[in-house]
């Protein structure tokens, strides 16, 4: 019996081996003949049957990105105003659209027409994933962990989710927010340093945490671990200067009671406004 197993199990693997080599037969024919057809249009740098947004997306670096589908970025509503943000726009949006020049483009601009779809995508972007297909897109990233997991211990892994502090770019590069500890994160690798905040945007985490609430619900329960210092057993007074002060940052109202206690705070309602100011003027100065 066994051994005729494990002759179906050779059979299978030659099989598998076959189709194997056939496949990287083919894929070398595939790519020769990409390079034939590189040769022939000089001027596009994607391959033969990728998009210029698929290659954009798949670059080392670019895997926040979502892949923003042609019908958003063929209606002109979806750009409303853009055209006043980017530097040769309609070189720009050609590009991103794959369509051949209308102008003859000069070979100095080449350069700058891609720095300017780069720019023009980030911005259709931070549109795009606050639509429906652009967050049904983004939670199946999300649920890839592509956006990486929080560093916090007592987070256990929680999913991060990328965020701009600002919305116009230019500001402030990408940072990732996190759920649970519902704090903001430098990206792990220095090659997510070059992206800027506002393809993400201020919006984008708020709104996918109410599309899909259930990621809270999970946070929640996780939420109520926190770390304690002790000393000898003993922990740390809350009137100590080096006390677990910051505690209440993470602990959340349970009951409609403790909601309305929150609501009637005078004192966190000034904190809130004093807080607020604070990010007027930074965003004023920068
Ligand atoms: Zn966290």
């Amino acid at each position: 019996m066994s051994r005729r197993r494990d002759e179906e199990l050779r059979d299978e693997d030659m099989q598998s081996l076959k189709t194997q080599s056939n496949e990287e037969d083919l894929e070398e024919e595939e790519e020769e003949e990409e390079e034939e057809e590189e040769e022939e249009v000089e001027s596009s740098d994607s391959g033969a049957g990728e998009t210029w947004i698929s290659s954009f997306c798949s670059m080392v670096g670019h895997e926040y990105f979502a892949e923003v589908l042609d019908d958003f970025v063929d209606d002109d509503f979806n750009l409303t105003g853009l055209g006043q943000m980017v530097p040769h726009y309609k070189q720009a949006l050609e590009l991103i659209s794959d369509l051949e020049p209308s102008e003859p483009v000069k070979a100095p601009t080449i350069p700058l027409i891609e720095q300017s779809a780069e720019l023009l995508y980030g911005l259709i972007h931070a549109r795009f994933i606050l639509s429906r297909p652009g967050l049904q897109i983004m939670a199946q990233k999300y649920e890839c962990h592509h956006f990486g997991v929080c560093p916090r211990y007592y987070c256990d892994g929680t999913g991060l989710l990328p965020i701009g502090r600002y919305d116009l770019p230019g500001y402030e590069t990408v940072r990732l927010y996190c759920p649970c500890c519902m704090d903001i994160y430098m990206p792990p690798n220095s090659r997510y340093l070059n992206i800027d905040g506002a393809y993400f945007g201020t919006t984008f985490a708020g709104l996918f945490l109410k599309t899909f609430p259930e990621i809270e619900q999970e946070c929640s329960q996780r939420r109520q671990k926190q770390f304690e210092l002790k000393i000898y057993g003993f922990r740390i007074s809350e009137l100590s200067k080096s006390g677990p002060r910051m505690k209440w940052l993470r602990q959340m109202p349970k009951t409609q009671q403790q909601l309305e206690e929150v609501e009637n705070d005078t004192a966190l309602k000034e904190a809130l406004q004093e807080q607020q100011k604070n990010e007027d003027e930074e965003m004023d100065e920068s």
